[in-house]
């Protein structure tokens, strides 16, 4: 060996044990982290020298197995994290791909901007963001995070580096957006953001007794509110079915926050660190970990019924963009309450996309359904969408439920058994699925509810970005591979 020759410049890479998010699905994998575009083409290289398959992955958010490798090399963007520019007149972001959605609202909201669309953590990275082509509580304002995107640079395994925009390989644009790692992988990122005259929104909690009064109000509100999502209770049946809470928000005009240079600081976001001044949140989920089972749940759910009807009973208050959009990262880790053994423990999120006219006849019907095989959700989120651009969206002209399953290992086969049922009645009623969330759905089923001359283009623009299919995660064998090689 010549110890004076220099080591070769290449990504950082380790072993290590990669899952889904919810923990039900994962396996040991080599991970790549690059540091530059040149990087990742090393790491396209290194997985080809060693006849491997390689997984894009960000921040590792997905639910199921959207950044999962079944056997290959896992290629994580994370360490490419640089805010290149912001343009403070427009309000656009330049963006390395493994910037977070944290990084970015912290980066731009002293200066008066706010992300157009984040998810319900601010831990995804853009890219992820981007590749999932994420929705948010608007979602039927302002479309997805792709509507939002302006432009983008895509490494093609073919060492090809294109930029993608409206007018400039509009195809690829459309298609990479929504398309979870399969084409290339995002090395650059063009956000819009939106101009906030304050860092808090106004939000007026309204609860629901059942699914019709839930929808009822979004719709008529839909037209005036900046964000609307609804929490539903889903244990009771008959008339409660789909009782819930409504959190409605709009953001703040301006003037209307005396002191919006207080309230746009970082600081004013921050969620405290202790819930009820009293319990750390970090330990927050070793309490919930003691109601995980169908009596504590049902417990908490009609408890936390009981306090929304409470707070529709009061007046509209403030909170912070941050404590309204990431209520979820308030207990940190409280997917631990579902248990922490390999093996043993997880959650899938199950999350069906119906058209607005049977939308509730359908939703209806899988609650009915999940209480009459003993697998009701513990969290179920209620969001209206509108549909978008994109080849593999999953947003229609309809309605979203997010739907928290617990994975008994016992019971694992009659809960995916389930699933497929809900499936054929979603797919049936021309629902849609959300592959960030999924872990069930089929490649027969993914070529019945993505539209055929959609599939056929993607099919032909997999081969001509990615000849030899190296860009090959579980998601793709599981969902896409089938119907890509038909
Ligand atoms: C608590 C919680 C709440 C959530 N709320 C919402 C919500 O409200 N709305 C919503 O839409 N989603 C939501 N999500 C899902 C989440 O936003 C998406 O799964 C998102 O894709 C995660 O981003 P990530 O960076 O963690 O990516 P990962 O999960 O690591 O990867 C996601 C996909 O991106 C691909 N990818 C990663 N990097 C690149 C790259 N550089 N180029 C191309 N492809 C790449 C991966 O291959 C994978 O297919 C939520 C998730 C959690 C855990």
């Amino acid at each position: 060996m010549n110890l004076l020759a220099k080591p070769r410049p290449g990504p950082a890479s380790s072993f290590e044990y990669i899952e889904g998010w919810g923990m039900a699905v994962g396996q040991h994998a080599r991970v790549l982290r690059p540091r530059s575009t040149e990087e990742i083409l090393e790491c396209f290289r290194l997985a080809r020298e060693a006849r491997a398959t390689l997984t894009l992955r960000g921040g590792g958010n997905s639910y199921g197995d959207a950044s999962c490798t079944n056997d290959g090399f896992v290629l994580d963007i994370s360490a490419m994290n640089r805010v290149l520019a912001f343009d403070a007149e427009h309000g656009v972001a330049t963006l390395e791909p493994g910037v977070t959605i944290e990084k970015l609202w912290k980066t731009i909201l002293p200066l008066g901007f706010w992300p157009k669309v984040v998810s319900g953590t601010m831990f995804p990275t853009v890219a992820g963001a981007l590749a999932a082509n994420i929705h948010g509580k608007n979602n039927f304002a302002v479309g997805t995070i792709g509507d939002a995107c302006v432009e983008f640079d895509l490494v093609l395994p073919t060492g090809e580096v294109r930029t993608c925009s409206r007018e400039r390989n509009a195809e690829l644009f459309h298609a990479a957006i929504g398309s979870f790692g399969m084409l290339g992988c995002f090395s650059r990122i063009v956000l819009k953001t939106k101009k906030v005259h304050s860092g808090n929104v106004q939000v007026l909690g309204k609860s629901t007794r059942n699914l019709r009064e839930m929808m009822d109000y979004f719709e008529a509100h839909k037209a005036t509110s900046d964000y609307l999502v609804g929490w539903v209770d889903c244990f009771p049946g008959s008339d409660a079915s789909g009782r819930g809470l409504i959190h409605d928000a709009r953001n703040l005009a301006p003037g209307e926050d005396p002191d919006p240079a207080a309230s746009l600081t970082i600081g004013h976001q921050e969620l405290p660190a202790n819930i009820l001044g009293l319990f750390p949140k970090s330990q927050v989920w070793r309490i919930l970990r003691l109601f995980n089972h169908d009596l504590g749940m049902r417990s908490i759910n009609a408890a936390k019924y009981v306090a929304g009807m409470l707070e529709g009973l009061s007046p509209a208050y403030l909170q912070s963009h941050a404590g309204f959009s990431f209520l979820l990262d308030y207990v940190p880790n409280w997917k631990w309450a579902y248990g922490r053994e390999r093996g043993q423990r997880g959650l899938i999120q199950y999350q069906p996309f119906v058209p607005h006219a049977v939308a509730h006849d359908v939703h209806t019907e899988i609650l009915a359904r999940c209480r009459r095989a003993g697998q009701v959700p513990y969290l179920g989120v209620f969001k209206r969408h509108r549909p978008d651009p994109f080849w593999l969206t999953h947003a229609v002209d309809g309605w979203s439920f997010a739907l928290d399953f617990k994975v008994d290992p016992a019971r694992r086969a009659e809960l995916w058994k389930l699933c497929d049922e809900l499936t054929e009645l979603v797919i049936s009623a021309g629902g849609r699925f959300y592959f960030a969330k999924d872990l069930v759905v089929a490649a027969e089923d993914t070529a019945r509810f993505l539209p055929h001359d959609r599939l056929a283009a993607f099919a032909r623009l997999k081969r001509e970005c990615d000849p030899e299919t190296l860009l090959e995660g579980k998601l793709y064998r599981r969902a896409f591979r089938d119907w890509i090689c038909a």
